[in-house]
């Protein structure tokens, strides 16, 4: 049966190694999962540093990626873009309450992304008790670089995870100060929804946020797993 128009491709994400493509399905992220960083959230952590893992998404066409600089838009309805730099997990399969022992092998690989925020229109919407997803979820919101495969790098769990904004270090944090790990993360996730080859998952940010002015040149990193670089205009 025919389409009334063409079907929408998906966005995909170059691999390390090889001329195939990691087809992007769905983007969940990971909110607060750095203590350093919700502190500047003003959202303590609990006593014990650890509050169960929250949850949001972004439209599998929000991303932007590719191997060379990329280029990102500044969006319309801000005045407030913010950089977050994250680890990105590249799911190559899936399913619904994956035990944690488990889950990590549904993972094909890692690399670097910026959760890009209207953090403007995301503390309105705080505020109102309204949905996150205008503040998170609009057009090339999600940066993601080159994914290095399990195959190549394992299942890096400690390391420098940095953002730089035309040379000047703003984020500096180290992957084992994550509150959640990736494989708590995977099976909390796939107990609300059942998980797919093609999901990417953003492991939230370290502390430093802040704000990217139109012009800026963004470098990204989680040392020995990927580096990207974006020029937003
Ligand atoms: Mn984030």
């Amino acid at each position: 049966m025919p389409y009334i128009f063409a079907p929408p491709q998906n966005a995909s994400l170059p691999i390390a190694g090889t001329e195939s493509r990691f087809p992007v399905r769905r983007v969940f992220c990971v909110g607060r999962n750095y203590a350093e960083h919700a502190r500047e959230m003003g959202a303590l952590a609990q006593a014990d540093g650890r509050e169960p893992p929250f949850f949001f998404m972004k439209p599998g066409d929000a991303i932007v990626s590719g191997d060379g600089e990329l280029k990102v838009a500044y969006p319309p309805q801000t005045t407030n873009l913010h950089h977050e730099v994250e680890m990105v997990v590249a799911l190559a399969a899936g399913g619904a309450n994956i035990a944690p022992a488990a889950a990590l092998q549904s993972v094909f690989g890692y690399t670097v992304g910026l959760d890009l925020t209207r953090r403007d229109l995301q503390g309105k919407a705080k505020e109102k008790g309204h949905p996150w997803d205008m503040g998170k979820g609009f057009d090339q919101s999600a940066v993601a670089g080159v994914i290095r495969p399990v195959d190549q790098i394992g299942h890096p769990d400690s390391g420098r995870i940095w953002l730089s904004i035309n040379g000047e270090v703003r984020q500096d944090g180290d992957l084992s100060d994550m509150m959640w790990k990736v494989a708590d993360i995977i099976a909390n996730l796939s107990a609300s929804v059942s998980l797919a080859a093609g999901d990417l998952i953003y492991t939230g940010t370290p502390a430093g946020v802040g704000p990217i002015e139109r012009g800026d040149l963004l470098t990204a990193a989680v040392d020995g797993v990927a580096q990207l670089t974006v020029r937003v205009s």
